[in-house]
């Protein structure tokens, strides 16, 4: 079967704009209940000739702060359990946060390979001063990129397929 690439990150970083652009195709869902937005959770995409499958795991996100932090525990054991490689999404422009750092410590204790891409970095040539502190989350190489303006995913893609 394809490998299976995880996303995860705290609500807001980007997620659904990051999958929507490499599987293609706007595939997010909103539910008839009022407030309720659900992304979906799973296609198969491509890259280079590489089949693959991704997984959105905050694909039903509350917004209420409170339950970040569990809601980020649980996409994190449920990426570890079922996926070949994990990115590990961050907001480019917010800079590293407490939930950032809790979680990649779960992430740097499962043997799965980690890539953590900075989201937002709207203008790579110009790094804000922060993005460095991304490199204390201990997980390796930060990859800068733009979602919503389709930067820096090639080279995602390519470390990604690179670890199958
Ligand atoms: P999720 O909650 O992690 O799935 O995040 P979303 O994909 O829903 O995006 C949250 C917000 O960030 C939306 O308003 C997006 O338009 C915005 N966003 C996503 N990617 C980028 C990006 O690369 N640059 C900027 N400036 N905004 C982005
Ligand atoms: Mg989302």
């Amino acid at each position: 079967s394809k490998p299976l690439v995880a996303v995860v990150g705290r609500p807001n970083v980007g997620k659904s704009t990051f999958f929507n652009r490499v599987v293609g195709r706007r595939v997010s869902i909103v539910e008839d209940t009022p407030g309720v937005t659900r992304d979906r959770i799973y296609a198969e995409a491509e890259w280079c000739g590489t089949h693959f499958a991704l997984i959105d795991t905050g694909g039903i996100e509350p917004n209420t702060s409170d339950v970040i932090l569990s809601q980020m525990r649980e996409q994190a054991e449920i990426a570890m359990e079922t996926s070949d490689i994990i990115l590990f999404m961050v907001d480019g422009k917010d800079g590293l946060t407490h939930a950032d750092a809790e979680v990649a410590g779960m992430l740097r204790r499962t043997g799965k390979p980690v890539l953590v891409v900075a989201n937002k970095i709207d203008n790579p040539k110009n790094l804000p001063d922060h993005f460095y502190d991304f490199y204390e989350l201990g997980l390796g190489e930060v990859i800068p990129i733009s979602s919503a303006n389709m930067l820096g995913l090639g080279d995602a893609l390519d470390r990604i397929v690179e670890s199958f």
